[in-house]
This record gives structure tokens, C-alpha cells and sequence, in this order.
């Protein structure tokens, strides 16, 4: 049995864990658990290996009592964390401001640190802070490392980084860009210059990683130059429920004309735009359906995504001024074949084509979608935030040399 980490995910309602062992053992456990703090009953389900689904029903009225259960379906359904004891904690961080740029042991202070950042991230910061304090009374003795979402963007150059607003705004309120995704981004960065057979420092690429959230990277060998999402995760591309980029007047705006306040603004462009926004569904395997019935908000949610994916594929290839490959990830970038095309559509000129084979293929793997010899391959890659959180966790806690 090689070396284990556990990694947790604690959103304000849900935990999601893995427990991975880094030696070449896979997934050991997986699970989840939803409705924490929202009164009624929530659901458990837990699975060992490739064994069947443990589910529970109760409730759940705070994360401690989440991981409660947590560790009773471990006792019930295996593995046993006495025989296979994890050697670290991985806690994904949602946000890490200009503090934490790298993966950090945590400590007192360091999680007093990511509650002072909730600011920044109110809804995710307290979630995943909750989910670190419980972990920690559950695993004292091991190391927790927090990865944070924001850290691999710490490579932003000023120029990038920076919005043009008042210097208050900037030095008193830290306004600036910080970008997330940054774990996925870098872990599917890694892997596509592996499969492009070049060393990391050398490869230019843009990352796509369009799932429910979705965010545009470019890397410039192995470092995150520009990113869409801003601040916050609003910015950027068409998400399936956030709007991403507007013109900042529009709040105002609406003030001005429909009596809306900013928290109902700031929540409409969250939680009822993208997708959902235009079309009714944030899931795109809804709007396929419903545009080939001939629905028209359909169609134009489709194009309205699209243009806005292939508006950054320009802008960052600018921005990088040679490119090695673009590289589709999650939900929507590894199994939508349609999204990947038409967001593509017309930068042959660029160098970009896919091969409408293997594009089409309803293959799952790591792939190429360009045909052989293209100028600018296309790739896909399937994410595993939890194993980079893992890998990132075992070499913070000083674990990492096998
Ligand atoms: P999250 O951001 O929640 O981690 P995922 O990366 O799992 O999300 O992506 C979820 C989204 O992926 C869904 O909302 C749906 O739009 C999209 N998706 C999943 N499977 C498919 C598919 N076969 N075809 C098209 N889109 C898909």
C-alpha cells in the first residue's frame, strides 16, 4: 500500500472527497455529501473503489456532522483509514488573494488567513475554512495543505493583472484580477505538453476548461500569463449560469431603469445568466436537444458561447504570439464535439483545424482533435483537480520524493 492523501472539497452545502493513493493504487474512495446547513435531509454517497455506491440519508447540520458520516461510511464501506492511514489533507481553497501563491501548510494562521480572504470569496472561503477546522480535529497528526484555485495565476504579469481603476480601489481593496480554475489549469497544462512531447517550460498553450464554470487560460511555458476570470469567477466566458464579460455600466444601469439593487444584481449575473440566462438550462446537452426541436434561444445560447470561446482563442493567441496547442477540458470541453468545433470554426488561417473524425469519435482520453502534422494541434484532456490537489499536497508536506 503506497502513500495516501485525502482531499476535501467543502462548499457551503457540499463535501466531496477523494481518498487517492499516489503509488499507483487509483482512487480508493470517493464521495459526497450535499444539503449540509439547509435543513432537510441530505444524501451521502460514498464508494470504495470500484465497489457499489454507499448512500445514506439524515441530516447534515454542519460540515462536522458531514464528516461525521464521512467517516462512518468509511468504517462501513471500506477502506479501513486505520490500515490505509492517509499521510496528508489536501483542502482545495477556492481563494488565496496575493498571500498564498503556492500550496501551504496549514497552521492557525493560515486558516486564519483564508477567513480573512472572504472578503474576496464569500461564499466560498468560510465553506472551505469550515471544511479545513473539522478535517483537522479528525486528522491531527497528519499534514493539511491548502491548494488554492487562484495559485497557479500568480504568474500574471502586472500588465495582465491589472484593471485600470482608481489606485484606492487597487491598493486599499486589492482590486485586481486573480483568476480560478488555476489547479485544473495547470494540471491539464502538464499533461498536454507531455502528450505534445515537449518539456513544460516550452509549451504555449490555451487551456479551455469549459464546465459549468469556465475559464480561458494562456500558458507560456508552464506559466499562467492571462486568464478570463477576474476578481471573481463573473468574468469571462459565457459560464452555464454566470454571464461573464459586460459592460460594468449594466448594474448601473438596471439601478437606474428597473429599481434592482446590487445584491440582486450581483446574483442574477451568478446564479440566473449564461446558459440558463439565455436558454433556460445551464447543462448544454439541454440546449443540443432543444435546438435541434428548432428552439431559437437554443441556437443563439450556442453562438452567443461559441463566439465568446473563439473572441479568447484570438486574444490569447495574441497575447502569446507563438502557440503550440489549444486544449479542451471538463464537462463541456471533453465531451461536446460541437462546442469544440464551432468555437474553432474559421481559424484555419491561424493554423487551428480539427479533424471532424476524431473530433466526433466519442472518444474519452487524452487526445488529439486536429489531424496529424497540423500547425496547432488540438487537444483534449480530461481534468483531476483532486489528484493535482493530492500530488500539490504531498510535495507542500514535504512527502512528495518517492
Ligand atoms: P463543474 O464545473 O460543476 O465541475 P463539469 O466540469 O462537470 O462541471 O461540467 C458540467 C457541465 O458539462 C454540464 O453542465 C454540461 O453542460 C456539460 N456536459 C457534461 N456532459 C456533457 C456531454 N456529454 N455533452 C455536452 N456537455 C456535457
Amino acid at each position: 500500500m503506497g502513500r495516501a492523501v485525502l482531499v476535501f472539497n467543502a462548499g457551503s452545502s457540499s463535501v466531496k472527497y477523494q481518498l487517492i493513493d499516489l503509488d499507483g493504487g487509483g482512487r480508493l474512495a470517493t464521495g459526497l455529501v450535499d444539503r449540509i446547513g439547509e435543513g432537510g435531509e441530505g444524501l451521502l454517497k460514498h464508494r470504495a473503489g470500484d465497489g457499489p455506491p454507499h448512500e445514506t440519508r439524515e441530516r447534515f447540520a454542519d460540515h462536522a456532522q458531514a464528516l461525521d458520516a464521512i467517516l462512518a461510511a468509511f468504517k462501513q464501506a471500506g477502506p479501513d483509514l486505520d490500515r490505509t492511514a492517509p499521510v496528508a489533507v489536501g483542502h482545495r481553497v477556492v481563494h488565496g488573494g496575493t498571500r498564498y501563491g503556492r500550496p501551504t501548510l496549514i497552521d492557525d494562521a493560515v486558516l486564519a488567513g483564508i477567513r480573512e480572504l472572504s472578503a474576496l470569496a464569500p461564499l466560498h472561503n468560510p465553506a472551505n475554512a469550515a471544511g479545513i477546522e473539522v478535517a483537522r480535529k479528525a486528522f491531527p497528526d497528519i499534514a493539511h495543505v491548502a491548494v488554492f484555485d487562484t495559485a497557479f495565476h500568480r504568474t500574471l504579469p502586472a500588465a495582465a493583472y491589472t484593471y485600470a481603476v482608481p489606485r484606492e480601489w487597487r491598493e486599499e481593496h486589492s482590486v485586481r484580477r486573480y483568476g480560478f480554475h488555476g489547479t485544473s489549469h495547470q494540471y491539464v497544462a502538464r499533461r498536454a505538453a507531455a502528450l505534445l512531447g515537449k518539456p513544460a517550460q516550452e509549451a504555449n498553450l490555451i487551456v479551455l476548461h469549459l464546465g459549468n464554470g469556465a475559464s480561458a487560460c494562456a500558458v507560456e511555458g508552464g506559466r499562467s500569463v492571462e486568464t478570463s476570470m477576474g476578481l471573481t469567477p463573473l468574468e469571462g466566458l459565457v459560464m452555464g449560469t454566470r454571464s461573464g464579460d459586460l459592460d460594468p455600466a449594466v448594474p448601473e444601469y438596471l439601478r437606474r431603469v428597473a429599481g434592482l439593487d446590487a445584491e440582486r444584481i450581483d446574483a442574477a449575473l451568478n446564479h440566473d445568466s449564461g446558459l440558463r440566462g439565455l436558454a433556460g438550462s445551464n447543462d448544454l446537452r439541454d440546449l443540443h436537444e432543444a435546438r435541434e426541436r428548432g428552439d431559437e434561444d437554443a441556437r443563439l445560447a450556442l453562438d452567443v458561447y461559441c463566439h465568446r470561446i473563439k473572441k479568447y482563442v484570438g486574444a490569447y493567441y495574441a497575447v502569446l504570439g507563438r502557440l503550440d496547442a489549444v486544449v479542451f477540458t471538463a464537462g463541456v470541453g471533453e465531451n461536446d464535439p460541437e462546442v469544440r468545433a464551432r468555437s474553432l470554426a474559421g481559424l484555419e488561417r491561424l493554423g487551428i483545424t480539427l479533424d471532424d473524425g476524431r473530433n466526433r469519435s466519442g472518444g474519452r482520453g487524452e487526445r488529439f482533435v486536429s489531424p496529424d502534422g497540423a500547425p496547432v494541434p488540438v487537444l483534449v484532456v480530461p481534468t483531476d483537480e483532486e489528484l493535482e490537489i493530492a500530488v500539490q499536497a504531498l510535495e507542500a508536506a514535504g512527502l512528495g520524493a518517492s
